[in-house]
């Protein structure tokens, strides 16, 4: 006779491990069914050629929470950084390069700015500590509250008034409009301008220009890493050594962790979750399912239509995912040689970007399935402070890609060999000769991180972060809570509130939610 478990969680995503940590840590019998071969998800480290490990899709750590890294001992469990507080240095099409640490900054930036740098981080932090509770709670629901419901929406209103009369004027003043205009509003220098509206773009299918990008930006810096709020981190061993870690402390814990098991059904029986059907056919029965994959997957495809009500359908359906966003993995036989730039720039972070306008004008053909010739780029090379990442002498270099839309004109398996030749060229503008080096390449287009990752329309967050797509609204009106209007089933992933980044915050939420709801099976003696 098969086991039954109390709960089964589908997907070994970094939220779905963090959530089978808690539940084991809170004596629940877990097992996590992972359709690939590894744990991680988009946070996994991929050998790209012998000896060349790379974050194949997330690289940098800037919002694991730390109170999910106290509770499930990711540090005991092999959490480590290769560097904890990256410097950024930005490059423009003209050869100018602005560096950036905290609050300093030197090179392309005007006098009056370097001033002005600590003031608008300070400001910006203070409005994105403010924002820190919402993290770990579940959003209040619109309608129908009930008195713990109540408290959570005080909570969600006490943390924007507790940050006094003049700073909720401003963040009421700021938190609509767009980085665009934010960046304007403050500085005159085009690098420090694009630094911050960079930020802001990156894995989203947004502009600078459009509404809600300083609330993706307030996303981005709400995190810290140590005691440094929007410090960035380059995990030791790549993205798969973070999810190696949650995935080791939720074993630690109890949980079975079950790889190339791919959940094909979720069995519904008189309205009620009853376990999972494998795409082999096997059953494996639980009193609940907490699902990593993406709410549109869940749904429409492991629950099915006949089991939803038609409103609900409609709106999980109308979920908006589309990604704009590549990865490029690069193996070098040599550090690559970028301009301008000396050895402690190569370490650190890298992004492309000459202004807030060039930035615009790469997002908008990508409105009309084309890619931009010239895009944004975020790039680490790990190996230059990891010596586990490449053979002795050689380097390895991961690029966050922007706008490379999801839905290109002429199809991607037809058009992808071109674009990796338009991306190595616009590399070679910043670090001629880089193309010599080249040993090996992983290009991820949004079709793939869809084919291979199962992320939605290749998007990082399972569905935009924009207004209408967040806190109460995420993913949908009505189902923010983490549990689905299934009995027994719950999301945890992405597409669930907050959204994604490596933070852990959707696994850790829907654990508490299930450990609220849903009761331990009982047992025979
Ligand atoms: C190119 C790229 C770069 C990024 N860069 C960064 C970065 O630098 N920093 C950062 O913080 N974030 C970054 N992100 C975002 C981050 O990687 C994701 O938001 C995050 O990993 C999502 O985690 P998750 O656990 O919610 O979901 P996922 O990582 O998508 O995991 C879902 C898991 O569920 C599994 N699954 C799905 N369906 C089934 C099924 N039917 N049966 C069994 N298993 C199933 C999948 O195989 C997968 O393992 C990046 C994302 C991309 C794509």
């Amino acid at each position: 006779m098969s086991t039954r478990y109390d709960h089964i969680v589908i997907g070994a995503g970094h939220n779905g491990l963090v959530c089978a940590a808690y539940l084991a840590r809170a004596g629940r019998s877990v097992l996590v069914l992972e359709a690939a071969e590894e744990v991680g998800g988009a946070a996994r480290t991929a050998e790209i050629a012998p000896g060349f490990r790379v974050s194949a899709c997330a690289h940098l750590l800037y919002g694991l929470h730390p109170r999910v890294i106290r509770e499930l001992s990711l540090r005991r469990h092999g959490l480590d950084y290769a560097s904890a507080s990256l410097q950024t240095a930005v490059m423009g099409a003209d050869g100018s390069v602005l560096r950036l640490k905290t609050d300093h900054a030197a090179g392309a930036i005007d006098a009056a700015d370097i001033v002005a740098l600590p003031g608008f981080r300070r400001r910006l932090l203070k409005m994105a500590r403010h924002l820190r509770p919402m993290l770990l709670m579940q959003p209040p629901r619109l309608a129908g509250r009930d008195l713990k419901q109540n408290i959570d929406l005080a909570r969600l209103g006490f943390a924007i008034r507790s940050m006094g009369q003049a700073d909720m004027r401003d963040f009421l003043r700021i938190a609509t409009m767009n980085v665009f205009d934010l960046v304007q509003d403050n500085f005159a220098s085009p690098l420090i301008q694009a630094a911050f509206a960079a930020d802001a773009v990156l894995g989203t299918n947004l502009g600078p220009r459009s509404p809600g990008t300083v609330l993706t930006l307030l996303y981005r810096l709400i995190g810290e890493v140590g005691p440094v709020q929007g410090a960035v981190a380059l995990p030791r061993g790549g993205m798969g050594a973070v999810t190696q870690a949650i995935a080791a402390s939720a074993r630690d814990f109890g949980a079975t962790i079950r790889m190339g098991a791919a959940v094909g059904r979720i069995r519904v029986e008189g309205e009620r979750v009853v376990g999972v059907e494998l795409a082999d056919g096997e059953f494996i029965a639980a009193g609940s399912v907490v699902s990593n994959a993406s709410p549109q997957r869940t749904l429409l495809d492991l629950v099915g239509p006949r089991h939803l009500d038609a409103g609900f359908q409609r709106d999980i359906g109308k979920i908006r995912a589309k990604g704009n966003t590549a990865k490029l993995n690069l193996a070098l036989s040599g550090l690559p040689a970028f301009r301008g730039l000396d050895a402690a720039d190569l370490a650190g972070r890298i992004v492309l970007a000459g202004s807030p306008s060039a930035i615009e004008a790469q997002f908008d053909p990508s409105k009309y399935g084309e890619w931009s010739p010239e895009p944004l780029m975020e790039i680490t090379i790990p190996s230059a402070t990891d010596a586990t990442a490449a053979p002795s002498g050689q380097h390895v270099l991961s690029a966050v890609v922007q706008y490379a839309p999801y839905r290109l004109k002429e199809g991607w398996d037809a058009a992808r060999a071109r674009y990796l030749e338009v991306l190595l060229d616009h590399l070679e503008r910043f670090a001629p000769g880089i193309r010599q080096q080249v040993v090996a390449q992983q290009l991820l287009t949004p079709l793939d991180l869809e084919r291979d990752y199962g992320m939605p329309g290749g998007h990082w967050h399972h569905g935009e972060l924009a207004i209408d797509q967040l806190l109460m609204l995420r993913p949908v009106n009505g189902a923010a809570r983490y549990a689905m209007p299934i009995a027994g089933l719950f999301l945890c992933g992405a597409g669930a509130h907050p959204g994604g980044g490596v933070t852990g915050a959707p696994g850790h939420n829907a654990a508490q939610a299930v450990l609220a709801e849903a009761k331990p099976l009982e047992r025979a003696a």
